[in-house]
């Protein structure tokens, strides 16, 4: 008996954690295949190699397997590593997490995904635990004959059930605070030699106390002198749940003169003052020891299917308060919140914003940057 019940628990358990648990696709009431997904950060992935078993045609790695395209029951779809869209027949819908890159090639957040899927091809999904059932709209209509309930769909990304840390201790959210540069990445190099990296550490830890005095829990990605690659400071903010990212640099310009404060979120750019700013954010890319790009042209080419995101509105708002109560607090002239794309900002899901404080190249603002009073007072103001 005793033994059965440890048999029995084994395989209860197996079945909750495991990571080789097959799950049935049925299409329309036929078995199409069988999928073994993958846990990756507490959520289940499944890898392109699989999807495209259980219903693919065509499939086409991009360069450097950028991005991946394939078709599924004859809909095209394409993912792009760190992205949380996936365009569906041309329209991009959010999977809720990020398709990640690993060994086996691209992971496909799975439920995201098939919900997704069902969404843009007008079929309906239900995931039991071993069984993803897809129908179309058309033939569930007519077995529910009588019934004129129809499940709703809705396009919101799966839920996290499980909140971040600082809602679980009563707190009134958690951010992540985003140094820009560090190590072997100075950042931008005033007249006078002041390092970008020292000024946006040196804001962050004193944004990190304002935030804590007023009951925010927040995460530095780096609180030293560290090289971090961008990616991972997007996906720190993802892994912890965070409610804001916040990116804080200082801007730069080939000329003296460029001054004041501006705010960024991510969008494609409309300007070229915003394309500059971003080019200079994203240098930092080719710092990295393996570099997903070797030149910045190709970074448009990763990016080509950033898209309006779900938190683009907020960001955006978020955005401009910022820039001008940093401008209020200092006197520094608001120069117009702006959309670029800020390879730092890509792939986080949640708003999040990008600062740049002030011009360091200016002579006056990289003075004005040096002061701990100023400083504080910035960090006062964006929090
Ligand atoms: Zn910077």
């Amino acid at each position: 008996m005793r033994k059965l019940f440890i048999t029995f628990s084994v395989l209860f358990f197996g079945v909750l954690f495991g990571q080789n648990n097959s799950i049935v696709v049925m299409r329309d009431g036929k078995n199409v295949g069988i999928l073994t997904p993958d846990t990756i950060d507490g959520y289940l992935y499944i890898s392109t190699d699989q999807l495209v078993t259980i219903g693919g045609g065509p499939r086409y790695f991009a360069k450097k397997k950028f991005k991946e395209s394939m078709r599924l029951w004859g809909t095209r779809v394409v993912f792009s590593p760190e992205n949380p869209f996936a365009v569906v027949d041309g329209t991009p819908y959010n999977l809720g997490l990020p398709v990640r890159l690993d060994k086996d090639g691209l992971m496909i957040p799975l439920t995201g995904f098939f919900e997704t899927f069902a969404l843009a091809t007008n079929y309906r999904m239900i995931f039991h635990s071993d069984t993803i059932e897809l129908t179309s709209i058309e033939q569930s209509r007519s077995e529910i004959s009588g019934t004129t309930e129809i499940e709703s769909l809705s396009q919101t990304p799966p839920k996290n059930e499980n909140e971040n840390s600082a809602r679980k201790k009563g707190k009134k959210g958690l951010i992540v605070i985003d140094p820009g540069h560090g190590g072997k990445d100075p950042g931008a190099i005033g007249p006078s030699g002041i390092r970008e990296k020292d000024i946006t550490l040196a804001i962050a830890k004193d944004l990190k106390s304002e935030l804590e005095s007023r009951n925010y829990e927040v995460v530095l990605t780096r609180d030293s002198d560290v090289f971090i690659p961008l990616s991972d400071r997007s996906k720190l903010a993802n892994k912890l749940k965070a409610d804001l990212f916040i990116s804080i640099h200082c801007n730069a310009s080939k000329k003296s003169g460029p001054h004041g404060t501006q705010g960024f979120y991510l969008s494609p750019a409309k300007t070229n003052e915003a394309r500059a700013a971003a080019a200079l954010e994203n240098k930092s890319l080719l710092m990295e020891d393996d570099p997903i790009i070797d030149n910045l042209d190709e970074l448009q080419y990763i990016m080509a299917d950033m898209v309006q995101s779900t938190y683009q509105r907020e960001s955006s708002i978020l955005s401009y308060i910022i820039e001008q109560n940093i401008s209020k607090e200092t006197n520094l002239e608001a120069r117009g919140p702006q959309g670029a794309g800020f390879y730092v900002l890509y792939g986080t899901y949640m708003p999040a914003v990008l600062i740049e404080t002030a011009f360091i190249s200016n002579k006056k603002e990289e003075k004005f940057l040096t002061l701990p009073k100023n400083q504080r007072k910035i960090a006062e103001a964006i929090a």
